[in-house]
């Protein structure tokens, strides 16, 4: 029970309290000019053991991998095991300082330079930078080299990115970002690029397409291949989303089907921390063509030394330093401790949980593309009439479960993306299944309760966009 709610922090303010204690000063006291001692300020005034109660109540407000299931598809909420952290721990790494040079980094280029290796082995990739840090990220560094690319051999004048209509939202932005004009490829019916769609859409505009494969309806795209000869051919060049690359490691390498620059999402697939928009890693990777122009800079072996250098072309730095290094120590961690093996049963686990939960829900939930899925299946939330997947989404939240991704990808109405990981037991799956089974038996016996949820929550059904929009984040509102 909470005896002091957590609203109240600036309430309980008992002035003269000190929640921390400062050794004697050993340099003369100056006053502080009156620009910065605010008056009006008005901090609260508490001991320590509030002020930690405060927080962690906070904290445990929080839903997160760690506490709860996170079916949220697209985005691989998966485990991030702690021997991840106990090795980016180690003082080695985390004293480590770019400036100290080469001569004195030579582990940690070292570990970049063995994590670009296996991305690189993984992916069937010629060259990785590990400069990116996120996913979105990486996509901009591979669009700009994508552009530098086309410049470089007189096609400069080529402006259009293709983009199916099943993509990321990131994808157009990047596009955009990189200067580049979006024309979307309407998916065939099966769900995938329908080659005749991809054949009238290629002229000498074209600059390349972007692909998510497995895309983002959790299927496979069978005939990358020739999509891929087919926009080579027209002059253009394809990039690959490979944030659902977890359905594919040790099974399949996206580098050997045509694809030129690719990302990897390192905060997905090699299980390292996403945390609010950061810090991830996005590293990219490319075929030798377009080598030349990945952001650096990298690392390299020459002799038994390792160092930093920039790709001849390189599209230059698009992050500080070395990238987010923290989470690349992890990501290796992670890699070493799957081994080839090891990743080959990731991508059949999560492949095999996906299709485990939508046989078990699709005699009650629809499906648009009722077929195998790979890590990820979207179902549809309108189980009844006036029922909503928002609804659904928020009743699961009484249930005890993060609710999947919704209303994505946009060519599913009612959308319900649901990705279980490989890193889930059959008991959460069952208890998934359970609560998503109940809920739609509430749908048609007690709607209100899902047009209330989520009522287990400290507020109830908030008006999201304006949430979003007008975010009150201080006390004083
Ligand atoms: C998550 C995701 C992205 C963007 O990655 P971030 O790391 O969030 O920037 C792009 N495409 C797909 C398909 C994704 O799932």
């Amino acid at each position: 029970m909470n005896l002091i709610p957590e609203s109240l922090l600036f309430e309980l303010s008992n002035p003269g309290s000190v929640g921390c204690s400062l050794p004697k000063s050993d340099v003369p006291e100056a006053i502080l000019p009156a620009a910065l001692a605010r008056k009006d300020l008005a901090l609260p005034e508490l001991d320590e053991l509030t002020v930690v109660r405060h927080f962690t109540r906070l904290s445990q407000k929080n839903y997160s991998i760690d506490s709860h299931f996170y079916p949220l598809g697209s985005c691989t909420m998966k485990y991030n095991p702690r021997a991840n952290e106990t090795a980016a721990a180690f003082p080695g790494w985390r004293n480590a300082h770019p400036l100290s040079g080469d001569a004195n980094n030579q582990g940690c280029l070292e570990l970049l330079c063995k994590l670009q290796e296996s991305l690189a082995e993984i992916g069937g990739f010629d060259a990785v930078s590990l400069q990116p840090a996120a996913g979105a990220h990486g996509e901009l560094s591979g669009v700009l080299m994508i552009r530098d690319y086309l410049q470089s051999i007189g096609q400069g004048k080529r402006s259009v990115m293709l983009i199916p209509d099943s993509a990321h939202g990131t994808n157009p932005a990047s596009c955009a970002m990189a200067g580049f004009t979006t024309k979307t490829i309407v998916s065939g019916l099966d769900g995938n690029i329908d080659l005749g769609v991809l054949k009238s859409a290629l002229d000498d505009s074209v600059a390349g397409i972007m692909i998510t494969n497995p895309n983002t309806l959790g299927l496979f795209e069978r005939r990358i291949a020739d999509i891929a000869k087919l926009v080579h051919e027209a002059g253009g060049l394809v990039y690959g989303d490979g944030a659902n690359m977890n359905a594919l490691t040790g099974v399949f390498k996206p580098g050997v089907s045509g694809i030129d620059v690719m990302h990897f999402n390192l905060h997905k697939t090699f299980s390292t921390p996403h945390g609010g928009g950061g810090p991830g890693a996005g590293m990219i990777a490319s075929s030798s063509k377009l080598a030349p122009f990945l952001p650096g800079p990298i690392a390299a072996k020459t002799g038994r030394k390792y160092a930093l250098v920039m790709p001849e072309k390189s599209i230059g730095p698009i992050k500080a330093f070395y990238g987010n290094f923290g989470i690349l120590v992890r990501a290796y961690t992670y890699v070493l401790m799957q081994g080839r093996d090891g990743l080959k049963r990731v991508a059949e686990n999560s492949v095999l949980n996906a299709n485990y939960l939508r046989s078990k829900l699709e005699k009650v939930y629809k499906l648009k593309y009722p077929k195998t899925c790979m890590h990820e299946f979207v179902a549809m939330g309108d189980l009844a009439p006036g029922i909503h997947t928002l609804d659904v989404a928020k009743r699961l939240i009484d249930y005890g479960f993060h609710p999947p991704t919704i209303y994505f990808p946009l060519i599913v109405p009612e959308a319900l993306m649901i990705e279980p990981t490989e890193t889930e037991s059959k008991r959460t799956l069952d208890a998934f299944a359970d609560a998503m089974l109940a809920i739609a038996e509430e749908a048609r016996t007690a709607p209100q309760l899902l047009h209330d949820a989520p009522s287990t929550t400290p507020v109830g059904r908030l008006d999201e966009v304006a949430a979003a929009r007008n975010p009150v984040l201080c006390y004083r509102g």
